[in-house]
């Protein structure tokens, strides 16, 4: 066994409102397993990275088994001892997920202490549009729960909104979530990204604000701007189906399965793209520094080297996750909260003009909705 790791180089995540004991605020959304179908060079890949880049983990486990998520635990913690390590019980999502109302496995919350977590997520069903009464469910159990686990062991109220919550409900949100004095991290609903629009950014933004601020899990490159806006902890998903969620299925409708593509971080351009999509744009502008990637795993290559790699999955997987700890550490570690907001709000505009560069090449590149949606947000607070 391992016993003394190298100290680490590179600094943590900060936030500037990081719940008691963990020193990071970015994590890692993923559902790397060691088991079933995960692919394995991808669960070891994480547990490298976790130590090496000072980031989290969320691992998103659903129908794990006691044994299962024990040995997940394990396994992290003798690769990446001191990485921050949430449980996310996934009963949220699909057509037969669980819905607020139906309350939280008291058993879940006690295993991920058992096992030395220092905060444990609820298992936490659906809050639908309007579902007040769920809502309280889970933050009441929660702080019932928080109470009966002792000063040195947290509950985290897991809270898988419909986006509504945000766009037009943001005030009864916050005042429950105040009203029950209890830590919280939503994931959200949409189809497709939950924060493409102004009003949902808005409306964030004022949870945000909150005293007790929740943190912001299963995320898309938003994450970064609630970050910036306050934010407990980010996790941005690996996969897209772990950069939000998405409504049950119209049963009337025909559904069709699909494998999704493998993607990565254009870290420049702060989206996930399709590693196919990112290698004939660099061929039709191979020149564009977009494409250079100075990340612990690319070490200043271009994009393509990880595409023409021998396992392009899992090293999209290590650069993805590098360059985003690396952009983490740009935007928050190294300046004062105070210049956060405007430090993300250049990365967006910087952002849009390299999408731009890419476009006149190459036409069917844009900037995701959300860029848009959060720079609006920044002028508004400004122009006041
Ligand atoms: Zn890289």
């Amino acid at each position: 066994m391992t016993t003394a790791p190298e100290p680490p180089a590179l600094q943590p995540i900060p936030s500037t409102s990081l719940l008691a004991g963990l020193d990071t605020g970015l994590l890692i959304h993923t559902a790397h397993r060691p088991k079933k179908n995960g692919p394995t060079a991808g669960v070891q890949a994480i547990r490298d990275l976790l130590a090496r880049e000072r980031v989290g983990v969320v691992y998103a486990m659903p129908g794990a088994d006691a044994s299962e998520v024990a040995s997940t635990v394990h396994h992290t913690r003798a690769a990446a001892p001191d990485a921050v390590i949430l449980l996310d019980a996934d009963r949220y999502t699909g057509a037969r997920r669980k819905l607020a109302g139906e309350g939280l496995s008291d058993g879940w919350v006690e295993m991920q202490h058992r096992l030395g977590l220092r905060w444990a997520l609820t298992d936490s069903g659906y809050v639908a549009a309007g579902d007040r009464e769920g809502l309280r469910t889970i933050l009441h159990q929660a702080a019932r729960l928080q109470q009966h686990s002792g000063p040195d062991r947290g509950v985290l109220a897991g809270l898988p909104l419909a986006k509504q919550w945000l766009t037009d409900d943001a005030d009864a949100l916050i005042s429950e979530i105040m009203s029950a004095s209890i830590a919280t991290a939503l994931m959200l609903e949409d189809p497709q990204d939950p924060l493409a629009t102004r009003g949902a950014v808005s409306g964030l933004i004022s949870v945000l604000g909150c005293e007790l601020a929740p943190g912001l899990l299963r995320c898309d490159m938003s994450a970064l701007g609630a970050l910036a806006y306050g934010a407990s902890l980010v996790a941005v998903g690996d996969h897209s189906s772990r950069r939000h969620f998405t409504p049950v299925p119209d049963p009337t409708k025909p559904q069709f399965g699909y494998a999704p593509k493998p993607a990565m971080l254009v870290p420049e351009l702060l989206g996930y793209f399709h590693l196919a999509k990112i290698e004939l744009a660099i061929t039709a502008a191979p020149a564009l520094s977009v494409w250079k990637c100075a990340c612990g795993a690319c070490g200043g290559t271009r994009l393509d080297t990880v595409i023409n790699s021998v396992d392009p999955p899992v090293r999209a997987f290590e650069h993805s996750v590098s360059s985003l700890a690396r952009l983490g550490r740009q935007l928050f570690a190294e300046s004062e909260p105070v210049w956060w907001r405007e430090k993300w709000n250049y990365a967006l505009q910087d952002a849009q003009v390299a999408h731009e560069a890419i476009i006149s090449i190459d036409h069917p590149w844009e900037a995701a909705s959300a860029l848009g949606a959060w720079v609006s947000q920044f002028k508004r607070a400004y122009h006041h």
